[in-house]
């Protein structure tokens, strides 16, 4: 039996990174743990509770709610307590108050648990911030995935335009780069590049290129794997 394969992606907000991860754990067959729709999904849940500049409050509550990811044909659907939250989550208000709930240490060591817990049992892809640095620190593949922010903004501009949702580009624009900074700047699990992450700038690709690219890493990781078995 070949021992599971564990790949983590991290990178900037809006750098392509679900849709990669998505992406390769479907043609791989393989879980798909999106740690940002965890943050999000408390995120969510402390705006309709009107705790969310309370930090005391934040942590009380994600130490008390069960949080599970379902991924099911190509979609993460999210609950919190057995509620769906999977349609909340990425709105505007979320995104505005989402990464000063993920600086919260505590919040951080609770989801971390649950997302390694997830990574027990079998194959996976995992992408966020923190997921090659903290969270599966020895993963066999590590990526890096950016992208500069104009392509980013436009990426996730034309996302909202298709939703319906009316914000304009440089709203978007600015959200993404205030999330990167607070991301990166944080003390605890700060957005960073792993020393040994392969790093994929996808300004320029397509997300079949990027695909291409990565399960190629994958095989040569598959084929060391059968050899040492
Ligand atoms: O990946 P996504 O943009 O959905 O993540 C939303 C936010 O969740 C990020 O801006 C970041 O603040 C937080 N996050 C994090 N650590 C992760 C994943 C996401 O802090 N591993």
């Amino acid at each position: 039996m070949c021992k599971k394969i564990v790949i983590a992606i991290d990178g900037p907000a809006a750098s392509g990174k679900s849709s990669v991860a998505k992406n390769l754990a479907e043609k791989l067959g393989f879980t798909y743990v999106d740690t940002g729709a965890m943050y999000r999904a408390i995120t969510y849940l402390a705006i309709r509770k009107n705790i969310v500049d309370d930090v005391d409050a934040v942590i009380d509550l994600v130490k008390n709610i069960k949080i599970e990811l379902k991924f099911e044909n190509g979609l993460t659907r999210v609950f919190i307590n057995g509620e769906e939250v999977t349609e909340h989550i990425r709105t505007p208000e979320v995104n505005a108050k989402v990464s000063e709930v993920s600086r919260i240490p505590e919040v951080r060591q609770e989801l971390v648990k649950i997302q390694r817990k997830m990574g027990e049992n079998g194959n996976l892809v995992a992408e966020g911030r923190d997921t090659t640095t903290v969270v599966f620190p020895n993963a066999d593949l590590k990526i890096y995935l950016t992208a500069d922010l104009d392509e980013r903004a436009t990426r996730r501009h034309l996302e909202y335009q298709e939703k319906g949702n009316n914000v304009s580009f440089d709203e978007v624009k600015e959200n993404l780069k205030k999330r990167d900074t607070i991301d990166s700047q944080r003390k605890v699990s700060p957005l960073s590049k792993a020393e040994d992450a392969y790093e994929l700038d996808t300004t320029d690709l397509t997300i079949e290129q990027e695909i291409e690219n990565i399960i190629k890493k994958v095989e040569e990781i598959k084929a060391k794997k059968e050899m040492q078995n």
